[in-house]
């Protein structure tokens, strides 16, 4: 459940118009509902509360600070893949004890300035990155608590660029290499290793893939029996674009807990779009219509570089007119294109619509997750503004760039 709705021929966020924010803010324009963000939030802690999880958003999923406040308010913690995610996370006040760390290429610098915050775990992903670890806990006189990401080697059935799961893919170590690791644990004597993570993908839409992993990593912990206090089952819970039948949290939960609860591991989950992707949308104006041969375009102010999810992964994000016309003008199929340069910019292809006219509003649903957070500035096009709504008041919480901001840094010489 999300809080963009029609009140009348107007989509609300919350109890602002939509159109009311564009006309301040301009285009294209990001709107999170911060309560929408709050209850999915509340959703997965109420289904796992019998386990009293540590929750962690994952940052990359969204990284606005004022996203990543509201939900450390509420008690959650962060997934960070980066040092500048870090600088994020202290910035939005995560506390240490609540702050995991992944990824498969973290540099010294990145490591040392998360060990001297104190986090909670460094998800390592292979056996040069333990030792890297270790050698910059013991120059900083500290033990350091680790989990090892196991590559479980499951299938899912997500776009291939989201599977993160399978044997051939660059994440985590598989069995045979994570036995060796905590076989010679002894090793790395300023590390304790006290978790096993895993993370398969992202936008899966049923339990099993997540049932057979945490499975098969029980199981390897259980034959060699190797003692750790935390299973980290990553993110990954997908949500509905358009005609998806995903899990609820609690038909999720109900899944996954007994399998839990039989482990006697504390639990840790790493949502990212399911908090995310459903409360956020982009904004975006209609600049003119076209026709080539016998396909018609809609040419709108936003593009790729600003939701990357269609070209990259031929994501599929409903559009809403911000607001419904008055009448049922022509209804065609369009395929919604933006400025940039590039054939495979598009927002959406083939939508069946009512035309809209030039200067009208467009509402690209879904799009708070892996939306601002993957854009850029392909093309010199200066980042969209971000605005946070907060019952009937609104924020803006990023400001457009300028063309100022395009060439900081950059001299002529
Ligand atoms: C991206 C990522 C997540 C979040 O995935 P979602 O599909 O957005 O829930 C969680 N954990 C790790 C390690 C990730 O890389």
């Amino acid at each position: 459940m999300h809080r963009f709705k029609y009140i009348g021929r107007s989509l609300f966020c919350e109890k602002v118009k939509v159109s009311d924010i564009a006309a301040k803010v301009g285009t294209p324009l990001y709107v999170y509902s911060r309560n929408t963000l709050l209850d999915h939030y509340a959703k997965i802690k109420e289904a796992f509360a019998s386990v009293s999880p540590l929750i962690c958003f994952s940052v990359k999923s969204n990284s606005n600070l004022s996203v990543l406040r509201a939900l450390v308010k509420a008690g959650a913690g962060v997934d960070i893949v980066s040092g500048g995610e870090l600088y994020r996370a202290k910035l939005a006040g995560a506390p240490p004890e609540r702050v995991v760390y992944a990824g498969v290429g973290k540099r010294r610098d990145e490591i040392m300035d998360a060990i001297r915050y104190g986090i909670l775990f460094f998800n390592v992903e292979s056996e040069e990155e333990l030792t890297l670890v270790n050698a910059c806990a013991a120059s900083l006189g500290k033990k350091v608590n680790v989990a090892v990401r196991i590559n479980p080697d499951v299938d899912v059935s997500t776009h291939d660029y989201i599977k993160t799961g399978k044997g051939q893919t660059k994440f985590g170590v598989n069995f045979d290499t994570a036995k060796r690791i905590f076989r010679s644990s002894w090793k790395y004597r300023n590390i304790a290793i006290r978790g096993v993570h895993i993370h398969i993908g992202s936008q899966i839409l049923n339990p099993q893939p997540f049932r057979r992993a945490i499975k098969k990593v029980l199981g390897f912990l259980d034959k060699n029996s190797l003692l750790v206090e935390y299973l980290n089952i990553g993110g990954g819970m997908g949500v509905v674009y358009s005609l998806e039948k995903p899990q609820t949290a609690t038909g999720f939960a109900g899944k996954i807990l007994p399998l839990v609860r039989k482990s006697n591991l504390k639990l840790i989950l790493e949502p990212g779009r399911f908090i995310a992707a459903n409360s956020g949308i982009l904004v975006t104006m209609v600049l003119f219509r076209k026709k080539n041969g016998q396909k018609r375009f809609i040419i709108v102010d936003g593009a790729m570089n600003d939701l990357i999810r269609p070209s990259l992964y031929e994501a599929y994000h409903e559009i809403l007119p911000v607001t419904k016309p008055r009448r049922r003008a022509s209804v065609a199929r369009y395929d919604i294109v933006g400025p940039v340069c590039e054939t495979g910019d598009f927002l959406a292809k083939n939508r069946k619509m009512t035309e809209p006219a030039s200067g009208d509003l467009l509402a690209v649903m879904g799009s708070g997750a892996y939306g601002y957070s993957m854009s850029s500035n392909y093309n010199s096009r200066p980042r969209a503004a971000e605005v946070i709504v907060d019952g009937n008041k609104f924020f803006v919480v990023k400001k457009r760039e300028t063309y100022g901001d395009l060439v900081r840094g950059e001299t002529i010489r």
